[in-house]
C-alpha cells in the first residue's frame, strides 16, 4: 500500500520496461532510429506509447488528432492501436522528422491511418473545425511548442465528442514546473497551462507521473 506515487528510476524502471511493456518490434525499430538524432528526448517512453493504446483501445476511438508529431512514434503507437477504417491526423511544422518516421509507418501496414499535415497546428486544426469535423475526434495527443498549449487545448476540446480525452505531454518538464526559481520560459508556460487546467470545469483530469508527465483531459 501506498499513499504517494514512487519514484520509479533505476532498476524498477527496467524491471517496469521488462515485464511491464510489449512494445511491438516496428516500434523498437523505430525508436532505435530515433536515438541517435540530437533531439530523441523528444520521442516518447515505450511505457508511455503503450498507455496511449491502451487508452485509444478502451475508448474504442476512431478518430484522433496528434498536435507534435517528430519522428512518428506516437502516430504509431496510436494508428497501431486503431481498428479498421480508424485515422489519426497527424500534425507538424517540418518533414524533417517526419520522414524518419515514414518508412516504419509503411512496414507496420498503418501509413493510410495516418493523414500528415504538414502546417501550423493551430491552421490545421481551425481547419478541421471550419469544415465541420467539431465533434467527431475520440482522442487528441498534445506535444507541441509548449507556450501555444492553451491554443491547441481550444481547438482540440471543439473537435472532442463529448467523454473524447486529450493528452498533454511533458507538463512535469523535467520536474521545472514544480521550481519557482526556473528561468524555462516552457516550464513557465507550463506551470500556467497546468494551472488554467485544473481548473477548467470543461475537463475531468488525471495527471500522470509517466515519461515527462502526462495529463489525460476528458471532455464532460
Ligand atoms: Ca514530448
Amino acid at each position: 500500500m501506498s499513499t504517494h506515487t514512487i519514484d520509479v528510476s533505476g532498476r524498477l524502471r527496467d524491471y517496469m520496461l521488462d515485464v511491464g511493456v510489449r512494445e511491438p518490434a516496428i516500434l523498437a525499430e523505430l525508436r532505435e532510429a530515433t536515438q541517435s538524432h540530437e533531439m530523441a528526448r523528444m520521442q516518447i517512453s515505450p511505457e508511455q506509447g503503450q498507455l496511449m493504446q491502451m487508452l485509444v483501445r478502451m475508448m474504442g476511438a476512431k478518430n484522433c488528432i496528434e498536435v507534435g508529431t517528430f519522428t512518428g512514434y506516437s502516430a504509431l503507437a496510436v494508428a497501431l492501436a486503431l481498428p479498421d477504417g480508424g485515422r489519426l491526423v497527424a500534425c507538424d511544422v517540418s518533414t524533417d522528422y517526419t520522414d524518419i518516421g515514414l518508412p516504419f509507418w509503411d512496414k507496420a501496414g498503418v501509413a493510410d491511418k495516418i493523414d500528415l499535415r504538414i502546417a501550423p497546428a493551430t491552421e490545421t486544426l481551425d481547419a478541421m473545425i471550419g469544415a465541420g469535423e467539431g465533434g467527431v475526434y475520440d482522442f487528441a495527443f498534445i506535444d507541441a511548442d509548449k507556450p501555444a498549449y492553451p491554443d491547441y487545448f481550444e481547438r482540440c476540446l471543439a473537435l472532442l465528442r463529448p467523454g473524447g480525452v486529450l493528452g498533454f505531454d511533458n507538463v512535469f518538464m523535467q520536474g521545472n514546473v514544480a521550481d519557482p526559481e526556473t528561468s524555462s520560459e516552457n516550464a513557465i508556460a507550463m506551470r500556467a497551462f497546468n494551472a488554467m487546467l485544473k481548473d477548467d470545469a470543461r475537463v475531468d483530469i488525471s495527471m500522470i507521473p509517466i515519461g515527462d508527465g502526462l495529463t489525460l483531459a476528458r471532455k464532460v
